[in-house]
């Protein structure tokens, strides 16, 4: 037997008022049941609107691992080790490192029981660290697909198209920069403006350092002459706007909308302020914006291949340091840690302005 806790929930609400430290235990593992430890699990915007209960995917409860009250385990992305196999495991061994192919299968706990066929093996885990494998899945793979699924990048002219994000500073935003980079699709960032001038500077120049052509702040997008800016950064609109990526709502992603070209895209994927978005008609009518959305849970399901293969490239474009790690905020998790702790760190993901994602390590 190996002994296991996890941070569960047996009723929706805040993450510091429902989670809670559940102590249970595994058995050997038999047939094509692996026996995992946690390396790294990070706290994604999402894993606590789940909590909240105001996700539209929701885990269903359990008592499968021996607690009374029905419940089910939070977080949905990380990477994990194989401690031992059942004698009808084919793929995976001792040591291997795994994620789960599916979101929804609770990854804040030290160790955990599931069925070979839910895991992905990581191939060739050398060069890799537990943090960019634990954080791959989601947030790498949004940014990917949304680049490539929705809008046909002229590659003969690579470097002359453009994308423009907001939440640019956000995992997801972040890995649009770098594969936007990568790509020759030349990027438009908006950020929140920091406290003070430096710390804005000092956000602008990261994102810059990681290959965006031009970071500006909501407030100058909003308040200064943003028409002219976006005419000078496009070489006066010799170089379209192809594609907005939305992560924020309201009036950011309305000015996002009004930057791009005809026939172009807008994607949203957060809704971070909780502001509708407003759209003149005009951008329908005369410019034929199309507004489209991404869920990348249930663009793996239905993908699962094509997810394996996206996570594969992010992972060789790290390897080869092409891909730079996102700011973390590391929260250690050991045998001793209490679960208040634990569920306070989660309970701080949505506070905003964070210098990085909340990451649990074992
Ligand atoms: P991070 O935790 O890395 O970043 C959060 C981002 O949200 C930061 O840029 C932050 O900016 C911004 N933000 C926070 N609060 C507000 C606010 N009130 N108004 C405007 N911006 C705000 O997040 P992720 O990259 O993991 O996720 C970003 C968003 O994308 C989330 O909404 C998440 O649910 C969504 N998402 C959606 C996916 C999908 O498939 N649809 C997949 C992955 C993520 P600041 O630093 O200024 O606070």
């Amino acid at each position: 037997y190996t002994q296991a806790k996890a941070l569960i929930y047996s009723k929706y609400g805040e993450p510091k008022d429902v989670l809670r430290l559940h102590k249970h235990s595994i058995s050997a593992p038999h047939a094509t049941q692996v026996n995992l430890r946690l390396l790294t699990a990070p706290m994604n915007p999402a894993d606590v609107n789940q909590i909240q209960g105001v996700y539209p995917s929701k885990p269903p409860f359990s008592t499968d691992l021996g607690n009374a009250e029905p419940a089910a385990v939070g977080g949905n992305e990380g990477a994990f080790e194989v401690l031992s196999t059942g004698a009808g495991v084919k793929n995976l061994s001792k040591g291997d490192w795994v994620i789960m192919k599916r979101t929804g299968l609770g990854t804040w706990r030290t160790h955990a029981q599931l069925d070979e066929s839910q895991l992905i093996k990581i191939e060739n885990k050398e060069g890799l660290t537990p943090l960019q494998v634990g954080t791959v899945s989601v947030n790498p793979v949004t940014a990917y697909r949304m680049l490539r699924d929705f809008c046909e990048w002229d590659w003969m002219r690579a470097g002359e198209e453009w994308m423009i994000q907001n939440g640019a500073n956000s995992g997801v935003g972040r890995a649009a920069i770098q594969l936007g980079r990568e790509w020759g699709i030349k990027t438009l960032n908006v950020v929140r403006q920091r406290k003070t001038p430096e710390e804005t500077e000092a956000l602008k120049k990261e994102l810059l350092d990681l290959g965006a052509t031009v970071v500006i702040t909501e407030e100058e997008m909003l308040t200064g002459n943003f028409r002219d800016m976006v005419h000078e950064f496009t070489r006066q609109g010799r170089e379209p706007i192809r594609l907005a990526l939305n992560c924020v709502g309201g009036k950011n992603a309305t000015a996002l909308a009004k930057t791009l070209a005809p026939d172009s895209h807008m994607v949203t994927y957060g809704a971070m302020s909780k502001q509708p978005i407003a759209l003149p008609s005009g951008l329908l009518i005369f410019k034929n914006l199309a507004f489209d959305g991404f869920w990348v849970s249930k663009w793996g399901d239905k993908n699962p291949e094509l997810k394996e293969s996206t996570i594969k490239d992010v992972l060789q474009l790290t390897r080869s340091g092409k891909f730079r790690d996102i700011p973390v905020d590391e929260v250690k998790w050991d045998w001793e840690s209490e679960g208040s702790e634990l569920a306070e760190s989660v309970q701080g993901t949505l506070g905003g302005y964070r210098s990085g994602k909340g990451v649990f390590t074992f």
